[in-house]
């Protein structure tokens, strides 16, 4: 089993590239985003709980996330690995990804992080709100707020990844198959 996280500001195209690399290495496809947004759709409790903080563009709580993500983990079969795909987002949460796969007998991999600069990412967010009908990409300030806890709270598990010699930046502008290719020479090396 191998365990790939794949990191990057809002608009550095992680949901693009993790279904593919999913696809290609049999994957689970993880995204705490996704799931979310599927809880707001269905207007579930939790989802309406939600909805202002996703609006916000501020994290949920992270004992949400970390109950969603340990209840797919343990209902899977037939896949070699999992692609966590917005998560973590904190130090709390990637400690407690840790404990989670330590106790499965199984550890983090790969930290794939994608790099685009501040005005790339809005150009593509802008283009983005035009289709994705998403609350939290429609608005400017909402948009550079989720870049800024980015920086705050994501990227301290980051420097952890850098620290434990698993993460790897990828350049990510340019094509999607570039990118992809990018990414795929990291994954190959773990595979
Ligand atoms: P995303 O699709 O990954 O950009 O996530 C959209 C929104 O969902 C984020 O701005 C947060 O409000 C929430 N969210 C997604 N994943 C997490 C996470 N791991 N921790 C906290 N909040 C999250």
């Amino acid at each position: 089993m191998i365990n790939v996280l794949i990191f990057g500001p809002p608009g550095s195209g992680k949901g693009t590239q993790s279904v593919t690399l999913a696809e290609k290495y049999n994957l689970l496809h993880l995204s705490t985003g996704d799931m979310l947004r599927a809880e707001l759709a269905a207007e579930t409790a939790l989802g309406k709980k939600m909805e202002a903080i996703m609006a916000a563009g501020e994290l949920v709580p992270d004992d949400v996330v970390i109950e969603m993500i340990a209840r797919k983990i343990d209902c899977t079969t037939g896949k070699d690995g999992f692609i966590f795909d917005g998560f973590p987002r904190t130090v709390q949460q990637a400690e407690a990804l840790q404990k989670m796969l330590e106790a499965r007998s199984m550890k983090i991999d790969l930290m794939l992080v994608l790099e685009v600069n501040d005005a790339e990412l809005m150009n593509r967010m802008k283009k983005r709100a035009l289709v994705s009908g998403r609350a939290d990409d429609a608005d400017e300030a909402v948009i550079n707020n989720r870049i800024d806890v980015y920086r705050a709270k994501t990227e301290p598990v980051i420097e952890y990844g850098r620290q434990a010699g698993i993460s790897r930046q990828v350049d990510g502008v340019g094509s999607i198959g570039d990118i992809f290719e990018r990414l795929c020479n990291h994954l190959e090396t773990v595979v």
